[in-house]
């Protein structure tokens, strides 16, 4: 019995070293220059999925399928991407978004992955987002596993008008938490990256700045303009890309898609995929029949999905620390 008890935690031991948990590795994120570190200066890269908008696929906002992203995808970071428009959106029905969302900032932090507060909007709600965001720095401030994204895709606003919206909400959040990243957009649905490069923002620590690409639409003059972005000083987080056409829909590029991985992974450029969700269109990951929960069989993962596992897989490969 005593050696079968042994074996035991033997077993147990070898199996928690494979749970790689990166914020008990990592910690609290921090911006040094371009790159994003980890508590200790060095730089790191997060990798994962975000879940679609939370008022079109509520059913995905559960903690198995959380958990489902992290063990089976390897996913170190996930998106709660809380719809502010389209109906039944947090606007409209703030309690039921608050429901979809909070399981999914509870259960990565009990699993130590870091997770996005993604406020998922193409238009500008200054003091809903304030208000927003007060309460959820307040109350996830202390937790190192907490990045908020304050405006998903900006269309028409200007990167003058976003900066005046980006500040009040940061000062809102740094009333409460000093310290957690903070995503910044910009405009044209987050591609008009050279005006931040121009004129970023100034006073504040630990922000950076969102470029969104769907790789059938996007190739070679985006990444450049990112990487010259880059090369001016801009700390850059693609939040939510794409290997299909812009419009979330359309043609999948695989070639374009690696040109785009290899790209952020050379420039240390951490990176997350849209979406988990079961609509017929090409980026959405899932088929309707997958459960909401999974874990789910690679016959339920459609093509982008497998694209996607199959990158995680590959760049976040820490089981042999
Ligand atoms: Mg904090």
């Amino acid at each position: 019995m005593k050696r079968l008890t042994i074996l035991l935690a033997i077993a147990l031991s070898v199996l928690s070293v494979h749970a790689f948990e990166p914020v008990k590795e990592w910690g609290q994120l921090q911006v040094n220059g371009t790159r994003l570190c980890d508590q200790n200066g060095n730089p790191v890269m997060l990798r994962g999925i975000s879940l679609g908008w939370h008022n079109i696929w509520p059913r995905f906002y559960n903690k198995k399928a959380v958990k489902t992203l992290v063990n089976d995808w390897h996913a170190t970071v996930v998106r709660a991407a809380m719809g502010i428009q389209i109906e039944d959106n947090y606007l409209e029905n703030p309690d039921f978004a608050m429901q979809c969302v909070e399981p999914v900032i509870q259960t990565a932090i009990k699993n130590n992955v870091y997770v996005i507060i993604d406020w998922h909007a193409h238009k500008m709600h200054t003091r809903e987002a304030v208000d927003f965001f007060s309460r959820m720095s307040a109350k996830y401030g202390k937790y190192p596993h907490v990045i908020y994204e304050i405006f998903n895709e900006p269309v028409d606003d200007s990167w003058e008008s976003l900066k005046t919206y980006a500040t009040q909400v940061i000062t809102a959040i740094r009333k409460n938490d000093p310290d957690n990243i903070i995503l910044v957009g910009c405009p044209h649905w987050d591609q008009d990256i050279h005006l931040v490069a121009d004129s970023p923002l100034q006073g504040f620590s630990n922000i950076m700045y969102t470029v969104h690409f769907y790789a059938a639409t996007h190739g070679e003059e985006l990444r450049q303009r990112m990487e010259d972005a880059v090369k001016k000083g801009v700390p850059v987080f693609v939040s939510e890309c794409g290997a299909t056409e812009a419009s979330g829909n359309g043609r999948i590029d695989e070639e374009q898609e690696r040109l785009w991985i290899e790209c952020m992974e050379r420039l240390g450029i951490s990176w997350v995929c849209w979406s988990v969700s079961d609509k017929d269109e090409s980026c959405s990951m899932l088929l309707p029949r997958a459960t909401a929960t999974g874990p789910w069989a690679d016959d339920v993962i459609k093509k982008h999905g497998k694209i996607a596992k199959g990158y995680l897989t590959k760049y976040n490969n820490f089981s042999s620390r």
